[in-house]
Formats: structure tokens, sequence, C-alpha cells
């Protein structure tokens, strides 16, 4: 008997010793993989991925598997974790979108839903506010340390007093200079805090509303440059687009939906590099709802909604409010001109970036917009390849983060999504998630697990 407990000991401790130094020392290799590298190569089949603490230690076939932690995946598909360049966080609670929902438990639980849809960074764009900071939440999470997607701030964002964004729905921290000093000045402000892009709304959302003064929107971008920090804008309007990529914008943070850019725009935005952020997913989700779309009852779209945003979606009151507004054909045509412009854009060079506005109403929801997106991307005309090219190493150049993160190459920070299926053959494949890996670990199984 005694012998007996003395040789459980025993097992019990050697196997103690043993397990965690080789899985902690030697790594993890994820075997006989189908490799998507983010930058368009076709995927590399029989390829194995060797993770050694947060990073990608070495891609091969038939690497050494000496002292490692061997996943046989063979039929899985690996891709980079998506990155999503125009989120709003914290602010969405069931149907409702208030700046009271704005604490660190709601914010966490959008960045792990976010994770669990396989996207492990977000550009919140505008809608943050001080608590994120005050809280140090900004700065852990940004390096990776708090739960879920990492954050990355655009601070509170700037409109125009009696315009655009309304106060409501959680925008009453959203500055609005009443001069070029005061614009400057506020620019100042959010560079001590850890804000890469500030993010400004530049037109009325109607012919009643006043527009953000030309030499305002100077400022801002003025003084974002002056401290090393890149200017995003919402528009909806081709004459706005011309005017601020004359004036040096460096993102465009929605859809040209008036118009199809011609020539002289598209070479513009190439000169000055700006980056074009489509939101193709909010203009759908604008009127989709007014019938019965395909995804509306799979579970994957679902699990996504906020709690009540299923009901609410459906709601009589809901469908008939799109179905019967007088601009749903309006709406319709924008899109199809988004549509448009974000394939025309992306073959003429035009760097586009995912983002979608999802956490900004609760049609607009959070992790299944961004996999809508790279399937509206493919509706546009790009290849399934390029699309998932938009929504990593795009979106992390948009992020300035492309040195660490964006692709699957040795010394990168492994962030990846393992896949059941393989979403070069079919974009929707992007949503048959095994696993998220967040710099070397795995954090989800995916949101139906
Ligand atoms: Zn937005």
């Amino acid at each position: 008997m005694l012998l007996k407990y003395f040789l459980t000991c025993l097992i019990a401790h050697s196997a103690c010793q043993s397990i965690p130094q080789a899985t902690v020392k030697q790594g993890i290799l994820l075997q006989d993989v189908t490799l998507i590298d983010g930058n368009g190569q076709p995927p590399k089949e029989h390829m194995d991925i060797l993770l050694q603490g947060d990073s990608i230690a070495q891609i091969g076939q038939h690497l050494d598997t000496t002292g490692v932690t061997i996943f046989h995946l063979s039929g899985k598909t690996v891709m980079p974790a998506l990155i999503s360049a125009h989120v709003h966080v914290g602010t969405l609670k069931g149907k409702d979108n208030s700046g009271d929902f704005y604490l660190r438990d709601n914010i966490i639980r959008h960045l792990k839903k976010y994770q669990d849809y396989g996207i492990l960074q977000v550009l919140v764009m505008g809608t943050d506010r001080p608590m994120l900071f005050e809280s140090g939440l900004a700065d852990s999470s940004l390096k990776g340390l708090a739960p879920g997607a990492r954050l990355h701030s655009a601070g509170y964002g700037f409109g125009v007093t009696g315009g655009v964004p309304p106060p409501s729905n959680g925008m009453d921290f959203v500055k609005r200079p009443a001069t070029p000093a005061e614009a400057a000045h506020e620019v100042d402000l959010l560079a001590k805090l850890p804000v890469k892009t500030i993010k400004m709304w530049v037109d009325n959302m109607g012919p009643d509303k006043p527009k953000m003064d030309t030499a305002v929107y100077h400022a801002l971008i003025a003084a974002a440059h002056s401290n090393g920090m890149k200017a995003a804008a919402h528009l909806f309007y081709i004459a706005d687009a011309r005017q601020l990529a004359k004036d040096g914008i460096d993102i465009i943070a929605h859809s040209i939906r008036d118009q199809e850019a011609d020539d002289t725009l598209i070479s513009l935005l190439k000169r000055n590099d700006i980056i074009y952020i489509p939101t193709l997913a909010l203009d759908k989700f604008a009127y989709a709802y007014g019938d019965i779309p395909s995804w509306l009852n799979t579970p994957y779209f679902k699990k996504s909604l906020e709690p009540e945003a299923y009901e609410f979606i459906n709601s009589p009151k809901y469908k008939d409010g799109i179905r019967n507004n007088p601009n749903y054909p309006a709406k319709v045509k924008a899109f199809e001109t988004a549509l448009k412009n974000a394939c025309k854009l992306h073959k003429a060079g035009v760097l586009v970036a995912l983002g979608t506005d999802s956490g900004a109403s609760p049609a607009r929801t959070q992790g299944f917009s961004e996999h809508m997106e790279l399937i509206l991307l493919v509706e546009a005309g790009l290849t399934p390849l390029e699309a998932i090219t938009v929504g990593t190493k795009n979106a992390a150049k948009a992020l300035r983060v492309d040195e660490e993160y964006g692709t699957i190459e040795i010394g990168k920070k492994a962030d990846l999504l393992i896949l059941n299926d393989n979403p070069a053959q079919k974009i929707e494949n992007t949503q048959s998630i095994y696993r998220v890996y967040k710099a070397g670990e795995e954090v989800s199984k995916g949101p139906l697990e």
C-alpha cells in the first residue's frame, strides 16, 4: 500500500516536471496545415509552423518534432488573425448605446467577443472615454495583457457643435472645437495618451446641420501630424474625399458613397498613401433587415448579437422603419456605389483596410460584421485571398502594427486562426474557426464553443 502510494507520487511528480518544461522551452508545432500567410500568396499545403513564446519561430515542411508539443492539423488552414480598423467598443449593451455602459467589464466583454470571432486587434474610432486611459486599460490592452482583442484608441473624436455626431449614443465626449487653436490644443492633449490616430466627422449627415469648419479640420490634421499621429475622417461624399485628400487626411474611414471615384481622385489617394476603409457591412446593414437576410437565423450571427438585439432587429417597428424609410432606395444605391469604389480603389493600388463600424448599433454586431465585410469585399470583386490581405496585412498597416502583426512570417507575433475549412476556396470559411491563438497561446475555440 505504501509502495503503491510512493509510486503514484513518483509518476505524478515526474509528469509534473517534464510536461510544462517541454511546452515552454520548445514550443508548439502546428503540423501539416494549409498556410495562408496574409501577403496574398497562394495557400501552401502540408506546412508546419513552430510557435515559440509569443512568436512564430519556424515555417516549413517536416520541421523537427523533437521536444515540441505537436498538434496534428491535417486538413486545417492557418491564417493571420483578423484586424478591424474601424469599430466601437464599450458603449453598446443590449439594444441601447450609451456612455453609461462604458465600463471596464463591458469593454472587456466586447474585446473577448472580437477574440472569439478571430479578430485580435481593433481600432476604436473616436468613442472612447477618459476611463480607458485613467484605469490603465488602454495600455494593458495594447500590450496584450488584458483579455480579448487589443484595443487601439482614436481617443474622443472631433465633431461639430449642433452638428454631427449627435451627442446621444455615447458621443457626449466627442470634442467640438470652435477654433483652430482649440482644435490643436485638444489634439496635443490626446497625444499624451496612447493614441496614434485621431478621428473626425466632416460631413453633416443632412442639409440642415453645420459642417466642420475647414480651418478647424486643417488644424486637427496639422496638429495630428506634428505629434506623429494619423488623422482619420468619417465621410460619405466624394467632394469631401477630394478636399480631405488634398488637405492631408491619412485614413478615409468609410466608403465614398455618392459617386464612383474618378482617376484624378484615385491618383491623389495613391500619391498621398491614403488608407481607405470601406465599412461595407455598415451600408449593407443599413437596409438588409428590412427583409430577412440569409444570415439572420444562423447561430454564428445570433451568437454575436447583444442580448435582446435579435428581438429588436426582428421587431415589426424596426423592420417597418427600414422598409418605409423614404431613403431606402438611396441606401441600397449607396451600398452599391460603396461596393464599386472598394473594388476600383483596391484594383488601382489604393491600400484598402478592413473596418466595419461594428459596435456602433445593435445591427452592426461585433465579430460577425468583420466576417461579413470579407464576404462583401469578395462580392465587390476582390478574390478571397485579396479580401484576407485587406483584413490582415492591410489592416495591420492602418494600425501601424505591421512590423509585428498581420502576416504569418518568421519573427512575427503568433496571432493566428486555425480554420476547419480553407477560405481561399470560399471566403465564408473564415467563419469555420477551430482555434484562435493570441501571442502564441490558445485563447478561444471560436464563438460557438
Ligand atoms: Zn464609426
